[in-house]
């Protein structure tokens, strides 16, 4: 092979080489506007992220010029780049919303990297489009560090999610309940479709347009799906079952979303627009942690729940796709919609028992679970923290389990069920070093806690990014001892417990 055709080892692609193409826009202007970013004053580059450049096989001497940053601030335009907002409705707490749409993201096009793999790329915070309703189109330094640092966080705790390529940071003033300052960032996913862009056509009667939409997807994401005849059918179910595992890791992990509309839900399972999302310290089943939300609607022990509904919202929006005969294809969608309970449930049993250290199955695995997180919530114990110390306990009826014991207030409860948990490790002849090490690849040590996400805030808001830099060291490798960080993996200190967020972004 000639080594220029070699994928391996074909060249980094420079800002005029990325070829991006937008394929999205190919679906014609029913779909989307045509925008233009509108420019910052004076933006400065406060991270780029070399994994997500090494995504698009773009060479990261890219990213310290200053072409890219007036590039993905949106003062220059990209090459390629066919920028559109796009056009969905949604469900939102609940309440129906006819008409919403990218209001300050900006979709560029998609890049395709040697791999094959096809990436969105879309600036967020770049100013009004045609949905911005009563909004400016800009987001403000702290959300957009937010968002950025989350997508790196769940991205390497195992769990789906956008990322983002850069945040830039301007001068311009941004009238929030302060006025604070506006950045943007370059998000990155393999698509940003929400299931609100179905229910958009679906509650028009708009109902030809669903076909190539979903048709866009499938060829785009489900390849072995595509032309067949039932693919819509398996395509529902696959995002059905992708969401269903999708909230059994955010569960599994702490990890408490805070706005689960119908409009931030990816047809591809991902985790989708980071707000005032949260990871719970301690733990407190019914945790809501978006300080807009006084409901509760989308409290940590509802998400579950939230996920199959919204499921419902998309898969009804799709009953025209199903068949001819409305009845049946009321009955289709509804028999897709049945995966979602099963597909959660196994997703969930088989993410505990891994965090328990549990290989066999037993019956009685999810009552010496859930008696576990019975105590947690009781006290109020520290979720990741807990879970990491579970890894120390030995099988041998003397050993004190002292780590966790210092995180339990009820000793009492607790030794009641250590002894249950023994027996049950024996059962399978379970090792300690080789059981503590399967643990601690699934119960990680560091998370993206608030008190940290703040720190960095409020460096970035002062112009520096040492404490972004540092955050997202530890956040890349969540799982690994990190002696030098152990700061990191600490509760939050009595002043910075409780800090609240809401959906001011
Ligand atoms: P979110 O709650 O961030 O998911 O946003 C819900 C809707 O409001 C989406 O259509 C957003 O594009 C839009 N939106 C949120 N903030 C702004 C803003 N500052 N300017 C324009 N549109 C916005
Ligand atoms: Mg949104």
């Amino acid at each position: 092979m000639n080594v220029a055709e070699d994928p391996r080892i074909a060249p980094l692609r420079d800002l005029d080489t990325l070829a991006l193409d937008n394929r999205y826009a190919r679906l014609g202007e029913a779909y989307f506007s045509r925008v233009e970013p509108a420019p910052l004053t004076n933006p400065r580059l406060l991270h780029a992220n070399t994994e997500v450049a090494a995504l698009l096989d773009l060479d990261p001497a890219q990213l310290l010029t200053q072409r890219f940053i007036e590039i993905f601030a949106g003062n220059r335009p990209l090459p390629g780049a066919e920028p559109i907002a796009t056009i969905y409705a949604g469900h939102q707490f609940g309440g129906w919303v006819p008409q919403l749409g990218d209001g300050r993201a900006i979709l560029l096009g998609q890049v395709r990297n040697r791999r094959g793999e096809s990436w969105d790329l879309q600036l967020k915070g770049a100013g009004k489009t045609p949905y911005s309703r009563f909004g400016d189109g800009r987001a403000v330094i702290r959300s957009s560090l937010r968002e950025y640092l989350a997508g790196e966080a769940l991205h390497h705790l195992g769990i789906p999610s956008t990322r983002a390529l850069s945040l830039i940071v301007a001068d311009d003033p941004v009238q929030r309940e302060t006025v604070e300052r506006a950045a943007v960032i370059c998000r990155v996913a393999p698509s940003h479709v929400r299931f609100g862009h179905f229910e958009l056509f679906y509650s028009r009667g708009q109902h030809e347009r669903l076909a190539p939409l979903a048709d866009h997807v499938i060829d785009e994401h489900f390849p072995e799906l595509s032309g067949r005849p039932d693919r819509h059918a398996r395509w529902l179910e696959a995002v059905t079952v992708r969401t269903a595992e999708l909230i059994a890791r955010w569960q599994a992990a702490g990890f408490c979303h805070g706005v689960m509309n119908t409009d931030n839900m990816s047809v591809l399972g991902l985790t989708l627009d980071y707000g005032p999302y949260g990871f719970i310290d301690g733990f407190d089943a019914g945790h809501v942690c978006n300080h807009s939300d006084p409901g509760g609607r989308y409290a940590y022990d509802r998400q579950p729940a939230i996920g199959h509904w919204n499921c419902s919202r998309l898969i009804q929006s799709c009953v025209p796709l199903l068949a001819d005969d409305p009845e049946q294809a009321a009955e289709i969608g509804q028999t897709l919609l049945d995966r979602y309970p099963d597909a959660y449930a196994q997703a969930m049993t088989r993410l505990w028992r891994a965090k328990f250290g549990l290989r066999d199955e037993q019956d009685d695995d999810p009552a010496l679970i859930n008696r576990f997180l019975t105590l947690l919530h009781r006290g109020r114990a520290d979720f990741t923290l807990s879970l990491r110390a579970l890894a120390s306990v030995r099988v041998a009826d003397d050993d004190p389990a002292t780590e966790l014991r210092a995180r339990i207030l009820d000793l009492e409860a607790l030794d009641a069920w250590l002894p249950d948990y023994r027996a049950r490790l024996r059962a399978e002849q379970s090792d300690d070093a080789e059981r503590a090490a399967r643990m601690n690849a699934c119960n990680p040590k560091y998370i993206l806690r608030n008190h940290l996400a703040q720190r960095a805030i409020a460096e970035a808001e002062r112009g520096g990014s040492s404490e972004t830099e540092r955050l997202l060291r530890v956040l890349r490798h969540p799982f690994d001892e990190q002696p030098e960080h152990a700061a990191y993996a600490e509760e939050p200190p009595p002043g910075e417990r409780h800090i609240a967020v809401s959906c001011s972004s």
